[in-house]
């Protein structure tokens, strides 16, 4: 007997999974790809035995005790702080934008006040007005000359959507501090899985109580655990496209995919830090991820590094969804798929693919701690 069904195996779902069968329900999670842990995978390269973060370089923060104190049940974190660097007209500066990379771009000695009073005469374009878009926080976070060389470009590589037509929420994750202080993030809690992701993951899964089906697509019919077969008869939390699940109804949300090209470099280090962004619209890729940075604790081999670029693009049908994009058009559309949402019986839609949100792993894991307090267990 099947208490609930969880479709998708990424840290919603897991966290979903877990409290329940803590509590005595039979879960039944499955995913489409061969492997549990949605985009937080890793898995070690065969050729320098580096971890690699499959889907994209994946740092673990949080300011949310709750959910410090949930993840901290099944592994423990190293004390990896990240630090992120940007090559603009073969340049390289701090990121994200504080006073280092303020003086060293207008060439200044500026302390803090005089930082801001020349960033403010910069963002005067704007007059007071509250930024409606990334184009416009942009320039009032930092002012044109800024905005122009470290964001524009990354971010028309990024999103190939115009910036006046894309939320301001994306850029106002990064801090602008006028200090030299250049930590990128700015929570309390911050660090990499000690034994790795894929560890971390698993456990979560480890339960008598769970069971996981791998390469099993929810949209298949011939699988027994199917849309048809499940829906209505138990309760299923699903984290897979909300788009998808209604067949497009209310046509495509619009998402961005990323190509990660990896290459096994015969060097010991490529580029002294774990990742590198490149500003400029000359170079085709966003970043440069090196692997064995991130995890400076470990004993990897010398004479061998691995590498990936990352390359973003409109996502087509069959391509992984990574990042929603979040037009106007796409927030008409979701409104229509939020009452089809509310009207499939037992059914609760979570986690980044099934609301259409951008959540970092510890939003994923908080929203999916409040679904089973609020709807799965009240
Ligand atoms: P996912 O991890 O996407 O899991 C959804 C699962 O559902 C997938 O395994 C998928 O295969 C499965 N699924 C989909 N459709 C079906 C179907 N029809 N049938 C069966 N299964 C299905 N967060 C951070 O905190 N720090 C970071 O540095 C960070 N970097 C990121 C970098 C990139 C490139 C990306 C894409 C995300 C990043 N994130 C980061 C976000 C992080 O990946 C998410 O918060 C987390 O994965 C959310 O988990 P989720 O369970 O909602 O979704
Ligand atoms: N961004 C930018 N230049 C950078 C880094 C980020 O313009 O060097 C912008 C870009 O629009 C990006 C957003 O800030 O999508 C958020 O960056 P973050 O690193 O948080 O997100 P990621 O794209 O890595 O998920």
């Amino acid at each position: 007997m099947t208490d609930l069904v969880v479709v998708g195996t990424g840290l919603f779902g897991l966290t979903v999974a877990e409290r329940m069968a803590e509590q005595g329900r039979k879960v039944l999670m499955i995913d489409r790809r061969d492997h549990l842990g949605g985009n937080a995978y890793s898995e070690t390269d065969p050729a320098t035995g580096i971890e690699v973060h499959r889907y994209g370089a994946h740092l673990f923060h949080t300011s949310n005790e709750r959910v410090w104190e949930y993840v901290n049940r099944f592994t423990a974190f190293t004390s990896y702080v990240h630090r992120v660097y940007t090559t603009h007209r073969g340049e390289v500066f701090p990121m994200p934008i504080n006073l280092g990379t303020i003086n060293q771009f207008f060439r200044s000695a500026h302390g803090p006040d005089a930082a801001r009073a020349l960033v403010r005469e910069q963002a005067a374009e704007l007059e007071g007005r509250r930024p409606a878009n990334l184009d416009e926080q942009g320039v009032s976070l930092i002012g044109r000359p800024l905005y122009e060389a470290f964001i524009q470009g990354y971010t028309a590589k990024q999103w190939q959507t115009d910036p006046r037509e894309l939320p301001a929420s994306i850029i106002s994750r990064l801090p602008v501090r006028y200090t030299y202080d250049n930590r990128y993030f700015n929570d309390t809690h911050e660090g990499l899985p000690t034994g790795g992701y894929t560890a971390w993951l698993e456990r979560m899964a480890d339960h008598p109580n769970i069971e996981v089906r791998l390469s099993t697509d929810f949209f298949d019919d011939a699988q027994p655990v199917n849309k048809k077969a499940v829906v209505g008869q138990v309760p299923v939390v699903y984290t897979g496209p909300v788009d998808r699940y209604f067949d497009d109804a209310e046509g495509s949300l619009s998402w961005r995919t990323l190509d990660f090209e990896r290459e096994v470099l015969p060097v010991g280090d490529f580029q002294g830090t774990p990742v590198m962004n490149y500003a400029d619209t000359e170079v085709p890729y966003t970043r440069i991820l090196e692997f064995r940075h991130f995890h400076p604790e470990r004993e990897y081999t010398s004479d061998k590094t691995v590498i990936v670029r990352e390359y973003s693009r409109f996502a087509e049908r069959g391509d992984e969804p990574y990042y929603p994009v979040n037009t106007p058009a796409d927030r008409e559309r979701l409104k229509r798929y939020r009452e089809l949402m509310a009207g499939e019986r037992d059914v609760h839609f979570g986690g980044r693919l099934g609301t259409y949100q951008y959540l970092d792993m510890h939003m994923a894991i908080g929203s999916a701690l409040s679904m089973v307090d609020n709807q799965l267990t009240s």
